[in-house]
């Protein structure tokens, strides 16, 4: 295809922080990014060149984002499936497509795609009702994971299950609805790969970081991750993007075993926290890399020039804003979110280590 020339238009579907960071990149390269989300006010509508505040299935504002995009996008692996199907019938070309968004948003969907394709995952059950419970706790050995199938973000909508016993009473805290079993991974690291595929095949992949959760929240992410099994994760990330027909940049969470295999945990069909690193520390990052792939621009370098450390700032964190854009060796990056709500990611920052030659 042709490549979108600067001046073009490019629809994100999201306001948040992501969206955000794609609209900045986008500017940089020339676009103009436009938002549609049903929260008003949010960081990336306060940087883009025009924005709509509605349901992201509402006829009338999908309809004027159709006309007003040469390309749309979504930052939120939530955005309805219908919304995506209903650009399209208005012409309107969605990128990563529908496909990558549907096995996305449901966790039983996304393992088995997994496994279609010879990717390891953990062991899982669907659980639908208390029949399926039942039939899931025979095969899953505890301790195990109840999670929503749908809608679980940042450790949200999952329960650890100790004992046969409690399993009702955790699918009940989680709310009842579909869910998913899965067997506890042993991990003895969370590794993530931050991937591109553009719009003529060619694939660009980032070297794999290191992750530290807390609670469930993404606090830091060390790039590039020591010793890192690069072959077997770039192995997995080309099969996840290639088999998805995908384009667009994506976020591969994995888990390392003792004895090297990675495991796929899940993936986030857009830019992703743990890839923020990449601003900082490579040529470019992964917000101008989905630039680029969705406009049919060439993908860019993934070779880092340094070494990143990625720390989240969670809630109130980001009061330290003064001492962090003091410190020197603090790359600093707010996202503007009009309440300091705790647990809410409020920016971060990177911190770079120059790399030793190869
Ligand atoms: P998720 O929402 O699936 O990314 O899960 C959030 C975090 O919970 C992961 O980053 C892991 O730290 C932990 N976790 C998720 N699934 C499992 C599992 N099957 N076994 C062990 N830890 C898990």
């Amino acid at each position: 295809m042709t490549p979108l020339p600067p001046g073009s238009t490019i629809g994100i579907l999201g306001d948040g922080q992501l969206g955000r960071m794609l609209a900045l990149a986008a500017a940089r390269l020339g676009f103009d990014a436009v938002v549609l989300s049903p929260d008003a006010d949010g960081p990336a509508s306060r940087v883009a060149a025009r924005s709509w505040v509605a349901d992201y299935t509402d006829p009338a504002a999908l309809e004027e984002l159709a006309r007003a995009a040469d390309v749309v996008t979504y930052e939120f692996e939530n955005v309805p499936v219908a919304a995506v199907e209903r650009l399209e019938a208005l012409g309107a070309t969605v990128l990563p497509g529908r496909r990558a968004l549907a096995v996305a948003q449901d966790r039983v969907a996304e393992k088995t795609f997994m496994r279609e394709h010879g990717l390891e995952t953990v062991d899982f059950a669907p659980v639908d009702d208390s029949l399926s419970l039942a039939a899931a706790l025979e095969r899953i050995a505890l301790p195990a994971l109840l999670k929503t199938r749908r809608e679980g973000y940042d450790g949200k909508g999952q329960v650890w299950i100790e004992l046969a016993e409690a399993a009702e009473a955790a699918w009940a805290e989680i709310g009842g609805g579909p869910a998913i079993l899965e067997a506890r991974a042993p991990f003895v690291r969370e590794l993530s790969v931050i991937a591109a595929r553009g719009r003529d095949g060619s694939v660009a992949i980032y070297p794999a970081g290191e992750n530290r959760h807390e609670g469930g929240i993404l606090r830091e992410t060390t790039a590039p991750a020591r010793s890192a099994p690069e072959l077997e994760a770039r192995r997995i990330a080309e099969t996840v993007l290639s088999r998805l027909g995908y384009v667009g940049v994506i976020g591969v969470e994995l888990f390392e075993l003792a004895d090297g295999r990675l495991l796929v945990n899940e993936i986030a069909p857009r830019v992703h926290n743990t890839g923020h690193w990449t601003q900082d520390a490579c040529q470019v990052d992964q917000f101008e890399q989905h630039v680029r792939a969705v406009a049919g621009w060439p993908l860019g370098p993934t070779q880092p020039h340094s070494a990143a450390l990625m720390q989240n700032l969670i809630g109130e964190d980001a009061e330290r804003w003064a001492e962090l854009a003091a410190d020197p060796s603090a790359r600093l990056h707010l996202y503007a979110k009009r309440e300091p709500r705790a647990g809410r990611k409020m920016g971060h920052v990177n911190r770079l280590q120059p790399r030793a030659a190869p």
